[in-house]
């Protein structure tokens, strides 16, 4: 076994069915009784819940978290923390939700409770995502970590079919890239196998039978454990790739991540034997070969890959390939213009991945 360095960083997790309950004891351990809740306009419905919960202890609800954590919805959203003098918020929801409760919390300090329904994986990690002007950019420090996190599985229960799917494989992107990442060790690839193993069994259970609530109890583990591989790593061509073209075309995040993942492991497989062989052991049906094992699963998932369907047009393949290789980053195989572009444009035209 080569040398290794793991930094774990602190962090509280509830786990469990029906375990939103202890939102009020949670608060009270942070010391909060002021309590901003955060959502979308589509979970007003779990904010209520949550503002019953908490009772005297919620103060308000803010229900305009939008992908991509654009600034100007963030100003709204503090203006109405000042104003309910809020001290503390609680996010519920996905990703965008998730990213609007870390905006206001790093910039306020408030504590922040974090309520996941998606498999995402944003509460695991000290990174913001932003955009200012339709521009994204990203930031990275330890307080912009979540103070508590409560996985319930109840609140996955109305992911639908097809967004558990890609939101789960948005999963597996983290887990596979920390598995060749430069900084990746012995512990995470422990959790980076697990979190595939887990997702990989359930979802095809999921997709027959999505009330099950063993499988979804399955998907959200390993979830968390894929998000603590995205917190702890530094991610590759697949992640710069999907932020890339995410941000420059508006295309949604998960079935972004759907679509490029098979083309940028196919890509980085022949420079990343180990990473490939534990991959291999956590998708058996690939019968030791990886890039197999993932192309198996995402056809009993019956995925639809192509990116055109979101509006990008032939002519942004270009774009984006010359923003993919424009600025510096980790991978473990070298980056060349040509097959980067014939990678983008098998993500746009949903064909397979070589
Ligand atoms: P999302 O948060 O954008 O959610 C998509 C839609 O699904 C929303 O309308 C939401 O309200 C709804 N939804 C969420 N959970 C639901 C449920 N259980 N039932 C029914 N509807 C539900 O989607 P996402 O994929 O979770 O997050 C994407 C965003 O998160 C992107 O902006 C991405 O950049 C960011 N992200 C950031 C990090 C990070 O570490 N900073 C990590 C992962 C994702």
């Amino acid at each position: 076994m080569d040398n290794f360095i793991y930094t774990s960083t602190p962090s509280r997790v509830i786990f469990g069915q029906g375990k939103v309950s202890t939102l009020p004891q949670e608060a009270e351990a942070l010391g909060v009784s002021k309590c901003l809740i955060l959502c979308t306009k589509f979970q007003i419905k779990e904010a209520e819940m949550l503002t019953k919960l908490l009772g005297d202890k919620a103060v308000g609800i803010f229900d305009n978290a939008t992908m991509h954590t654009p600034i100007s919805i963030t100003d709204e959203a503090l203006d109405l923390a000042k104003s309910l003098n809020a001290d503390s918020v609680v996010s519920i929801g996905g990703g965008s939700t998730i990213g609007l409760g870390k905006a206001i919390s790093f910039k306020t300090k408030l504590p922040h409770i974090c309520i996941p329904t998606t498999y995402a994986g944003s509460e695991m990690t000290p990174i913001l995502g932003q955009t200012v002007d339709g521009k994204k950019t990203t930031e990275s420090h330890p307080d912009i970590k979540p103070n508590v996190v409560i996985y319930d599985v109840d609140l996955t229960m109305t992911l639908p079919v097809e967004m558990s799917m890609t939101s789960s494989v948005n999963a597996i992107a983290h887990a596979v890239e920390a598995l060749y990442a430069p900084d990746t060790n012995p512990i995470i690839q422990l959790l980076a196998q697990d979190g595939v193993r887990a997702l990989a069994s359930a979802l095809p259970e999921i997709k027959t039978n999505p009330l099950s609530i063993p499988a979804r109890t399955k998907a959200q583990y390993g979830a968390w454990l894929c998000a603590i591989c995205l917190g702890s790593t530094k991610m590759a061509l697949h992640h710069k790739i999907c932020h890339v073209l995410g941000g420059t075309f508006n295309l949604p995040h998960a079935d972004t991540h759907t679509a490029v993942l098979p083309h940028a492991l196919a890509f980085n497989a022949p420079a990343t034997p180990r990473a490939m062989e534990l991959l291999a052991e956590a998708l058996p049906e690939g019968k030791g070969d990886a890039v197999k094992g993932m192309n198996i699963l995402l056809e009993k998932l019956g995925m639809q890959m192509d990116l055109k369907r979101f509006g990008m047009k032939e002519s942004d393949i270009e774009i984006g390939v010359q923003q993919t290789l424009s600025n510096a980053y980790s991978n473990p195989r070298k980056i060349e213009e040509g097959p980067i572009r014939e990678m983008i444009r098998r993500c746009w035209a949903g064909e397979p991945a070589v």
